[in-house]
């Protein structure tokens, strides 16, 4: 291979543009011209596509977001999108391309090469941590960072008044920010997708003899927990229980923007220089993850079909806090 293409795709992540500079130097170490593709699957399509030198992506590693933008594309979706793309890749003599993404970009990458002889590696960049095979996802660790910093704010008010405020975070199908975060905070409750037991505990302790004014709480609900989002929770609880001051923070995007934290700038960098070395390696249709510090390889049709289940052990640990 002589030139390869980086894009990112999907939900935005910080340390994207860590990774982006990574696989960009490590590519050019390695006498490979880099293109960066704009705009995801969608860029693909169009052509949207942008020399890459290494100054190109200088001042980059402590920025949150992707200089690349990304996108989600329907019209990908569809073979005549898929054909497309292929022609603007050949246009451009682009013989192997790096996806940084979730579960989605990845499954597109897969039926792309089914269809097309062109190589492509990926790398895990998703708040929620909820890829199959790997450790870490980019993003994730500085997104729980933020939650936490905003949870323990909403903490003040909550001790100050005491209120019980049910904050959500994101994770439509996955529970793993909301219950670590929770933790971190040291959350009475807290509501995930992958546990509906953990109902029985809000039942509990609103229970327990709490007062309007007397103390507070903090209900941990990830976004796709079965309750529908923090808004019906607290609405039910309002009405089950009309002595409590019950609240709503949805913390929303602040929770994927900001400078990345040093263990996503080290794991996006690693990650990138992996990238390389397997398309080198003339490996393709594989997912980049670290595992027990390790990187590994992880081949995309198992990254995305198997769920990263949740540790069960946190959700013990979490329970033992608030006995
Ligand atoms: P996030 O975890 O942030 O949602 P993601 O990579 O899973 O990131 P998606 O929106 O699911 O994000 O996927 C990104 C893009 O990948 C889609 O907009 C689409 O263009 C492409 N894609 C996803 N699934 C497929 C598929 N089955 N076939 C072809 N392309 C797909």
């Amino acid at each position: 291979i002589r030139k390869i293409a980086v894009f990112t795709s999907g939900g935005d992540a910080p340390g994207m543009n860590a990774a982006i500079r990574a696989v960009t130097r490590a590519a050019i170490v390695n006498k490979l011209k880099v293109t960066g593709i704009r705009r995801g699957y969608q860029g693909m399509i169009e052509g949207d596509f942008v020399a890459l030198r290494s100054s190109d992506v200088s001042g980059i590693l402590q920025l949150g977001g992707t200089m690349l933008q990304t996108a989600r594309s329907d019209e990908f979706r569809t073979a005549a999108g898929r054909e497309q793309a292929y022609q603007q890749l050949k246009k451009a003599e682009i013989d192997a391309v790096v996806v940084i993404g979730g579960d989605g970009s990845f499954t597109g990458a897969l039926v792309m090469s089914q269809e097309y002889n062109i190589p492509f590696i990926g790398i895990p960049a998703t708040i929620d941590n909820d890829m199959y095979g790997t450790d870490y996802t980019i993003g994730y660790e500085t997104a729980l960072n933020s939650v936490v910093e905003a949870v323990d704010k909403i903490r003040d008010t909550a001790r100050s008044h005491g209120r019980i405020f049910f904050v959500e975070v994101m994770g439509r199908e996955a529970g793993l920010l909301a219950l670590t975060s929770g933790i971190a905070c040291g959350a009475e409750v807290i509501l995930i997708p992958e546990s509906n037991e953990q109902h029985i505990e809000l039942e509990k302790f609103l229970h327990k003899g709490y007062k309007k004014k007397e103390t507070s709480g903090i209900i941990m609900v990830a976004e796709g927990d079965e309750a529908g989002g923090a808004m019906k929770i607290a609405e039910k609880v309002r009405n089950e229980h009309p002595d409590l001051d019950v609240r709503v923070s949805i913390l929303g995007h602040i929770q994927r923007g900001g400078s990345p934290t040093a263990k996503d700038r080290v794991n996006a960098t690693r990650m990138g220089v992996a990238a390389i070395e397997a398309l080198l390696d003339d490996q393709k249709s594989m997912m980049i993850g670290i595992t027990n510090e390790k990187i590994v390889h992880v081949p995309f049709n198992k990254a995305v079909k198997l769920n990263h289940s949740i540790d069960n052990n946190l959700l013990d640990i979490h329970k033992l806090m608030n006995r």
